[in-house]
């Protein structure tokens, strides 16, 4: 049975903001905004699309980074630096090849200047608790990815942390020894064979989430900000079959799958920040082809619940979101609350061939992508009507991390190929307009310009 730990504040984050400086000084938010709370007795999910801040903010939580805005509370007084009640898990442990098991278990006690004696034995229990007896001489080489990753369970657990933080601990792993251990780990914490008080666990998928956490806090894209903190109040150990299951996994898939445009945010005051321009949408990672590819499966399957289409399919999350979010930034499916379906234009584009496939997407691209109309324009607006990359690159910069503006100039220049919008040379990093190339819907590009 389920013995209840009483709910107390660990940690708390007001408003807490994170931006990384670009080297030209621009400011690229992260976070923001972030106000939540940790009590004991909880395990908490942050669940999100790769690249919304998760494990930045798990970082924040943990002290290693701090926030460029707001401050964390820890057993409500402000945190400074590292916090000491913290231990972490990372996806892939980084083990000392040169050590053994116990060694490396050791290690975190060591950081925390253990006695040598005391050290040994808290090492070698936690070994115990943790699956890996008889493996205390062994050097990681001789382990399996599982085994390793139960070492690096056992050093986090050993410092007796009151708060266990894991950024995707399960993700490297093969799908049997990670259902397995993520049981182990929730028999340690239910049966409370460890002294940890509270969990945060780091993962992008859906079902990890709704397996182990009493909340799930669910984290939106750029920048990374709470879209839905959920509580989950099934028993353990759930039932993935069960309706109330897969009723919760569904909520959170439509959470997940919701469009992501809100109005404008009422932006906190921020004086030495330039008035940006141009609110960039972020541009999925999918190929044209992806997005062609999905829309006929789901002609083909008539397959309108998003989450069943992704499990009819083996598709994660990860997979199947940024392809929907692809389709739906050129208006060729629509969304309603997790279901996807196919508008006239959807079902225009299956009917149609090649050209017609590349003018209904040209089409879209230049009513609805400002960065696409915002490259013709300057394509158009010079001579020779040849673009340097570094160009686009310099204007994503001030909107996106370095990273983020490469694969956004990427995505980018593979839509606006496929559409005939522009041409790219890739050695030479040049986006060029081909001599003949007819657009029709030139007046567009010019009626936005004015929204500018
Ligand atoms: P997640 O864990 O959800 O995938 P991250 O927290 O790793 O997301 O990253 C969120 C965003 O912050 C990404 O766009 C990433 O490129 C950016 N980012 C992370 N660390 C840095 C850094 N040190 N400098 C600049 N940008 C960063
Ligand atoms: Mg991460």
């Amino acid at each position: 049975m389920e013995a209840k730990m009483e709910l107390k504040e660990l940690i708390a984050l007001e408003q807490v903001g994170k931006s990384y400086q670009q080297p030209n000084g621009q400011q690229i938010p992260i976070l923001e905004n972030i106000s939540l709370k940790l009590n004991t007795g909880e395990i908490v999910a942050l669940l999100g699309p790769s690249g919304s801040g998760k494990s930045t903010l798990m970082r924040i939580i943990a002290g290693l980074i701090a926030p460029t805005s707001g401050q964390v509370l820890y057993r409500n007084r402000p945190m400074l630096g590292l916090n000491p009640g913290v231990a972490i898990i990372f996806q892939a442990f980084a083990l000392y090849p040169w050590l053994t098991v116990l060694e490396n278990v050791e290690l975190g006690l060591k950081a925390l200047g253990a006695e040598v004696i005391s050290r040994r034995a808290k090492a070698l229990k936690m070994i115990d608790i943790i699956g890996l007896d008889g493996f205390e001489n062994a050097y990681p080489k001789e382990l399996s990815g599982g085994m390793r990753q139960r070492v690096g369970f056992a050093r986090a657990l050993a410092v007796e942390p009151e708060l266990l933080c894991m950024d995707e601990p399960f993700s490297a792993l093969d799908v049997l020894t990670a259902e397995n251990l993520r049981f182990e780990l929730l028999d340690l914490w239910i049966e409370r064979r460890i002294p940890t008080k509270a969990i945060l666990i780091v993962t992008h998928g859906i079902e990890e989430a709704v397996i182990l956490a009493d909340r799930i806090i669910v984290l939106g894209r750029n920048p990374g900000r709470i879209r839905a903190d959920l509580p989950v109040t099934l028993n353990h150990y759930r039932d993935r079959k069960s309706p109330e299951f897969q009723a919760l996994v569904d909520q959170v898939y439509k959470i997940l799958t919701n469009p992501e445009f809100e109005p404008v945010k009422a932006a906190p005051v921020q004086i030495l920040q330039p008035p940006q321009p141009l609110k960039y949408q972020s541009l999925p990672q999918v190929r044209v082809g992806s997005i062609a590819g999905l829309l006929e499966l789901l002609e083909d399957r008539q397959e309108k619940d998003l989450y069943k289409l992704g499990q009819d399919l083996q598709l994660e999350v990860d997979d199947i979101l940024p392809i929907v979010e692809g389709a739906k930034l050129m208006g060729l499916v629509t969304l309603t609350e997790g279901d996807i379906n196919l508008p006239p234009l959807g079902l225009e584009f299956i009917a149609g061939n090649v050209d017609e496939r590349k003018q209904i997407v040209q089409n879209q691209l230049l009513a609805n992508i400002p960065l696409i109309q915002q490259i013709r324009l300057l394509l158009q607006a010079k001579r020779n009507q040849r673009l340097p990359e570094e160009l686009i690159l310099d204007i994503l910069e001030s909107h996106f991390s370095p990273n983020e503006a490469q694969r956004q100039l990427a995505t980018a220049i593979d839509w606006g190929r496929y559409a005939e919008l522009y041409s790219y040379d890739e050695p030479a990093g040049i986006i060029f307009l081909e001599q003949n190339v007819e657009v029709n819907q030139e007046t567009s590009i010019a009626d936005s310009q004015s929204s500018l």
